[in-house]
């Protein structure tokens, strides 16, 4: 049977639908309100691999790796999704999927939002082993949102291909879990298109208190299940229905389906509803029942998702709450303590409950939220940076807390566990070097040097971007405490999907080369020189009048060749310096830069460069040298140029240091509205490369500044004035015969990525963390087009 009703499914058919898919059934068997859906079994993905033939290449070539060998793991992990992606499908098990697609179509109601017979279906994985209380897959597989006919089939091949992700993998490898044996289904379920949406405890997710916590927010649940917003938050009285505690948040954002594309995407909330509060009464007393029922009948407190449409909720899952901590252990409690058990009745000793109440409510309480910047999880003390001078009070281990973060805390950002800013959006300077040095991240916080103190112990959570008080949780093993230690810090082979597009990597620290270059990525897109500079603790002018041109030069020239050498032969596209004023000014010879009101649109860049030619001579001799010594992978790329005279400009310098411009790679950064629309111009000037700087693209575009979080809702690359911008650049260079590239943060995105594939793109630059994921999107837009082409 390749599919089954969840409506004819019961919990006792786990082996068949996976955890999420029984709990489904059951919910619906048990007439609670689930929209209604279908299984693609766990039989289904059995099949595919034995009628493939892939089954003993899969399990007893690919994935035989040595668990230690955390290189060869991350290898076999992707390999094993490749093959799962790229065998097709039998026919007759494709036909059967779409055939229950479209029955799910006919069955449509206006209870669900029905569309039709081409309904909007969330595809879930459902392993057999997810959700289980010791082996919590959970959160491991993929899900994909408002997928239709055309992409059903395929996302179903991602589900299965998540059971292999580097994560999983390694998880299955530490734990005992045979590769072989776990078997994943595909819940695919009708969309409810929801107003509102969120979560439900039935009791107290930490404590077990018998206490009800609702969170709500705009759109879809997954911005808050991501913690991509900050919900509403309510704790209720189970026997009263009484709300006893409700704080109404900012709600900033929420998950909404397009309704032009159907993809899901952040959009921001209208004024007027961002702090008014989700949920009616009514709608709280409809979930107060829905939580007692669904508690009643499963005999233990439930973790709910739901969603309302119209006044009406749905449920989208139910979990029983695992993260209830029984056990007696904790610290500062002694070992004979009543742990509160599971239903919510409380310890018999009220002082020593009283005292785990304490400790463990201090453990989850979220102190600050920000920005998740860069992902995974760090504890430590917190040490609030307010002046360079205190960087060395930094040890290994702690929590660098800072206004904002500067190119010269990077030695002591290094040394941290994690790093939290008041200001800040996911392309700051934390941001980008935190990501880059696998630091765990959460920035734009507002006020978190005011709010921490310092040595006060703290866990940030970068994947929520928030940050709670306390060490670290004690279901987070050792490895999750640090950043994930199989996908962001050791070191991955280069074995990666074949694109035509190629997939390159954004560096700063030239120390971070190695670790780039295991990504497998085809060269580096962009290496800012700044960090270079600008931790050498003197601006440039300084460090020529200190130690002379040659010095200086030659940091330049270590720092570049560090990463030409790592990569060579791959292409290695340098950047000369662009860094804004305020990021010069507390360095040594800084009192000399100029005050502006907005350094964001002022003296930085090419237009620096041409200003002060003679440090701007040193960095173009440093590129010379590496030419002369053979370094033939090194490309020069000028920053923020608004039109075909600035480039002449420059071209005519770099001819004065002899450079021959006819002979090496050399291009632009498009960052700015001018030099997109004078795009025909400037390539006259000869250059072979432009790539997309959208983080100022985006700003410069939008007006809106990339550093400023009072706007940072409205900072948004995939506006549609910059997509146009970025459509024409790509087509007029096309035509041209110059090179087109992104290397802006966008491009870790998966709708910017496609856009940019399917304009024809030339290479796509991302972050470290993001290359792999990019590497996928790329080969499964390309092969999009391609079959697009061809049917
Ligand atoms: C950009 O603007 O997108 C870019 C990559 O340059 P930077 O972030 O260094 O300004
Ligand atoms: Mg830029």
């Amino acid at each position: 049977m390749t599919t089954q009703w969840l409506e004819n499914t019961r919990s006792t058919d786990l082996e068949t639908v996976g955890g999420k898919g029984a709990s489904l059934g059951e919910l619906t068997d048990a007439g609670l309100p689930v929209p209604p859906g279908f299984v693609v079994t766990a039989e289904t993905y059995r099949t595919f691999l034995e009628t493939a033939g892939i089954e003993t290449k899969l399990f007893e070539e690919i994935l035989a790796v040595d668990a230690d060998d955390s290189a060869g793991l991350a290898a076999a992990a992707a390999e094993a999704r490749d093959l799962i992606r790229d065998t097709p499908l039998p026919e007759t098990v494709r036909e059967d999927i779409l055939t229950a697609y479209r029955e799910l179509g006919e069955q449509s109601d206006s209870e669900t939002n029905g569309q039709g017979s081409e309904p909007f279906v969330a595809v879930r994985s459902s392993a057999t082993a997810e959700d289980l209380p010791d082996a919590s897959f959970a959160g491991q597989h993929e899900t994909f949102l408002n997928v239709t006919e055309e992409d059903l089939v395929e996302r179903v091949k991602a589900c299965w291909a998540s059971l292999f992700s580097e994560r999983a993998v390694h998880y299955r490898n530490n734990n005992g879990f045979d590769h072989a044996s776990v078997d994943i289904a595909v819940v695919v379920q009708q969309m409810v298109d929801a107003e509102k949406s969120g979560v439900m405890f039935t009791c107290h997710p930490s404590t077990g208190d018998r206490q009800m916590i609702i969170e709500s927010a705009w759109g879809l649940g997954e911005a808050v299940v991501s913690g991509a917003v900050s919900p509403d938050h309510y704790v209720i009285d189970p026997d009263t229905a009484e709300i006893v505690e409700s704080t109404i948040a900012d709600k900033k954002q929420q998950m909404i389906k397009d309704p032009e594309t159907g993809e899901t995407a952040l959009q921001p909330v209208d004024a007027e509803r961002r702090t008014a509060r989700v949920v009616t009464d009514e709608e709280i007393e409809q979930l107060i029942e829905l939580g007692r029922l669904v508690e009643d009948h499963y005999g233990e407190p439930q973790d709910v998702e739901w969603a309302i449409v119209d006044g009406e909720v749905f449920m989208l899952q139910s979990r029983p709450i695992t993260t209830i901590d029984t056990g007696p252990e904790r610290e500062g409690v002694s070992e004979t303590a009543d742990a509160p058990t599971v239903d919510g009745g409380l310890s018999s000793d009220e002082q020593q409950a009283a005292a785990l109440e304490e400790s463990t409510e201090e453990a989850d309480e979220v102190l600050v939220r920000g920005v998740s910047a860069s992902p995974g999880k760090g504890s430590g003390e917190v040490r609030i940076i307010k002046k360079l001078d205190h960087l060395d009070q930094v040890t290994d281990g702690d929590i660098i807390v800072s206004k904002m973060t500067m190119p010269d805390m990077v030695p002591a950002m290094k040394r941290a566990a994690a790093i939290i800013t008041d200001e800040g959006g996911m392309t700051s300077h934390a941001s980008i070097v935190s990501r880059e040095m696998g630091v765990p991240a959460v920035v734009g916080t507002r006020d978190a040097t005011q709010v921490l103190t310092d040595g006060q112990l703290v866990t940030v959570d970068g994947d929520m971007g928030v940050v709670r008080e306390g060490g670290p949780a004690e279901e987070d093993d050792e490895s999750a405490i640090q950043p994930d230690p199989v996908e962001s810090v050791r070191p991955q082979t280069p074995v990666k999907p074949m694109t035509a597009t190629e997939v390159k990597v954004n560096l700063s620290i030239p120390e971070a080369a190695e670790r780039a270059e295991a990504t497998g990525a085809d060269g580096v897109g962009l290496l800012r020189i700044e960090h270079m500079v600008i931790s050498l603790g003197k601006t440039p002018e300084q460090y020529i009048e200190d130690h002379g041109e040659d010095a200086y030069i030659s940091e330049l020239v270590d720092g570049i060749r560090t990463v030409a050498e790592e990569f060579y032969p791959r292409p290695v596209r340098a950047r000369t310096l662009d860094a804004p004023t305020d990021e010069f000014r507390e360095l040594k010879g800084g009192t000399d830069e100029p005050h502006e009101h907005n350094p964001m649109l002022g003296y930085r860049g090419i237009r620096r460069s041409l200003d002060k030619p003679d440090p701007f001579r040193c960095e173009l001799a440093a590129f010379k040298r590496l030419f002369d010594v053979g370094y033939d992978n090194v490309e020069l790329m000028l920053p923020l140029v608004n039109d075909a005279e600035d480039v002449e400009r420059a071209k005519l310098l770099m001819e004065d240091v002899g450079i021959d411009p006819e002979k090496v790679r050399w291009g632009v950064m498009v960052e700015t509205p001018a030099s997109a629309l004078l795009i025909e111009e400037i390539a006259a000037a000869g250059i072979d490369f432009v790539s997309f700087g959208t983080n100022d693209l985006t700003q410069y575009t939008l007006a809106v500044d990339r550093n400023n979080q009072h706007v940072v809702d409205r900072f948004d690359e995939l506006h549609p004035g910059v997509l146009k911008l970025i459509e024409s650049t790509i087509e007029t260079c096309r035509e041209l015969g110059v090179d087109t590239s992104i290397c802006g943060q966008a491009a870790s995105k998966p709708p910017m990525v496609d856009f940019l594939v399917e304009q024809g793109v030339s290479s796509i630059s991302a972050n470290i963390d993001a290359v792999r994921d990019v590497q996928h999107e790329v080969k499964r837009m390309e092969q999009k087009l391609l079959l697009d082409s061809v049917r």
